[in-house]
C-alpha cells in the first residue's frame, strides 16, 4: 500500500491540519500515560521545521456520549505536549465553527494549536461531509498520523483527507512499515505469538497469518478452546464453546500448511479466578475438573524459549495468561523478555502484550511497539483501513 508521505509534502507557509491520536489516560486532569503524545512528537517537529508552518491539531478523547463534557477536554494535553515539544500549544475551545476558525487565523509561523476534542460533535463519528467540510477549512493541508484511530471512517480520519492535499505521518509511515511484510513476506522463521482472553476476537488475525507463518505460539485464555478441541480435559478454564469447530479446523489447515502450532503443554492454574488465588501448578496438559487455568506453566515457558530466540520475525498480540494478577503474570513476563531478547524483527501490537511490555520494563528493546490496538488487530487482520486507504497515492 503506497501512501502520500508527510515528507513528500510542499508544507512551506502552509496551516497544516494534523489528526493525531491523544486519546489519552486522564486522571484529576493530568495526563497519566503520554506513550501516545510522545509517539506523535516525530511529525509534529518535521512539521514545525518547514519553514512558515503553522500546526492545527485534532484528535477524539474518550467517548463523550453527548456533546461537549469537561472530563473528556483536550486541554491537560495541551499542557503536556507544550512540556514534550518545548513551545506553547495554544487551544480552542471547539474543532470547528467561528471559535475554531478564529483560532486558527490568528496563528503565526511556528504556532501550535491544539483543537477541542472532535467527539464533541456527532458528526465526527457518522463521517458526515458537512463537517468534515468545516474541519478542512481550517487548514491548507492534512496530515493523518493517528494510527490508533485509522480504523474507523470518521470526518476527522477519512472525510477530510478527500477534501485538502492529504498525507500520512511518520507515525502511520512506521505502523505500516512493521506491520506490512509481516502479513506479505516476513522474514522466515516467523514466530506469531497470540493470546489474550477469546479465541472469538482474534480468529481472523488466527487465519490471516497462518499462510506465512512458521510457527504460531497460542496461549491465555484463548488456548482453552484449542486444547479442547484436541479432546483435552481444562477443567474450569475461560472456554468459547462456539469456537470448538473454528479452532478445530484452524488446527487442521495448520497442519495442512505444515504450521507448526505450540500450545500450552502445562499450567498455573487456581480454584477461583481472583487476584489472591493461590498458583498450582499441573503438570500436564489436562487441568483437573474444579481448577482454572490461569498461566501458562514452566514447561510451556522453556519450549518457547528456543522457538523465540530462533525467529527472524517475531510478533506478540496478547498475553499469555492473567497478567494483571501477579501470581499468574510469569508466563507474560518470561516471553515479554524472549521477545526483547529475540535478535530478529520483533513487534508488539494490541493494547494488552503492550501493556505488558511496558509494565515489564522491555518495551525499548522491542523493534516495533504499536500504538493501534483495535487499528493494528485490523491491520493484521488483512482489513484495508479506511484511514490509510484515503492517503493512497
Ligand atoms: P485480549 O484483549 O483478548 O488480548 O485479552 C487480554 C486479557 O486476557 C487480559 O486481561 C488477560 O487477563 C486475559 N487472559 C489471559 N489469559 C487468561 C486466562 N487464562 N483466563 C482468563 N483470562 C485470561
Amino acid at each position: 500500500m503506497a501512501v502520500r508521505k508527510v515528507k513528500d509534502a510542499d508544507l512551506k507557509n502552509k496551516r497544516v491540519l494534523v489528526r493525531v491520536d491523544f486519546n489519552v489516560p486522564l486522571k484529576d486532569g493530568t495526563v497519566t500515560d503520554d506513550t501516545r503524545i510522545r509517539a506523535a512528537l516525530p511529525t509534529l517537529k518535521h512539521i514545525l521545521d518547514q519553514p512558515g508552518t503553522r500546526l492545527i491539531l485534532m484528535s477524539h478523547l474518550g467517548r463523550p456520549k453527548d456533546g461537549p463534557d469537561p472530563q473528556f477536554s483536550l486541554k491537560p494535553v495541551a499542557a503536556r505536549l507544550s512540556e514534550l515539544i518545548g513551545r506553547p500549544v495554544k487551544t480552542a475551545d471547539d474543532c470547528v465553527g467561528p471559535v475554531a476558525e478564529a483560532a486558527a487565523g490568528a496563528l503565526s509561523a511556528g504556532d501550535i494549536l491544539l483543537l477541542e476534542n472532535v467527539r464533541f460533535h456527532k458528526s465526527e463519528t457518522k463521517n458526515d461531509p458537512e463537517f468534515a467540510a468545516q474541519l478542512a477549512k481550517l487548514g491548507e493541508v492534512y496530515v493523518n498520523d493517528a494510527f490508533g484511530s485509522a480504523h474507523r471512517a470518521h470526518a476527522s480520519t477519512e472525510g477530510v483527507a478527500h477534501l485538502l492535499p492529504a498525507y500520512a505521518g511518520l507515525l502511520i509511515e512506521k505502523e505500516v512499515a512493521f506491520f506490512e511484510p509481516v502479513l506479505k513476506n516476513p522474514a522466515k522463521p516467523f514466530v506469531a505469538i497470540i493470546g489474550g482472553a477469546k479465541v472469538s476476537s482474534k480468529i481472523a488475525v488466527l487465519e490471516s497469518l497462518l499462510p506465512n507463518c512458521s510457527t504460531l505460539v497460542i496461549g491465555g485464555g484463548m488456548s482453552y478452546t484449542f486444547l479442547k478441541a484436541q479432546g483435552h480435559q481444562i477443567g474450569k478454564s475461560l472456554v468459547e464453546d462456539d469456537y470448538i469447530t473454528t479452532a478445530s479446523g484452524m488446527l487442521q489447515a495448520a497442519r495442512e500448511k505444515g504450521v507448526e502450532v505450540v500450545l500450552p503443554v502445562d499450567h498455573s492454574v487456581a480454584s477461583e479466578f481472583s487476584e489472591d488465588a493461590k498458583p498450582e501448578p499441573v503438570d500436564s496438559v489436562d487441568i483437573p475438573a474444579e481448577k482454572i487455568g490461569l498461566d501458562i506453566g514452566p514447561r510451556s515457558i522453556e519450549k518457547l524459549r528456543s522457538i523465540i530466540a530462533a525467529a527472524r520475525t517475531v510478533l506478540w498480540n496478547g498475553p499469555m495468561g492473567v497478567f494483571e494478577f501477579d501470581n499468574f503474570a510469569k508466563g507474560t513476563h518470561e516471553v515479554a523478555r524472549m521477545v526483547a531478547d529475540c535478535a530478529g524483527t520483533t513487534i508488539v501490537g494490541g493494547g494488552d502484550s503492550v501493556a505488558a511490555a511496558n509494565k515489564f520494563g522491555v518495551a525499548e528493546r522491542i523493534d516495533h511497539v504499536s500504538t493501534g490496538g483495535g487499528a493494528s488487530l485490523e491491520f493484521l487482520e488483512g482489513k484495508v483501513l479506511p484511514g490509510i486507504k484515503a492517503l493512497e497515492a
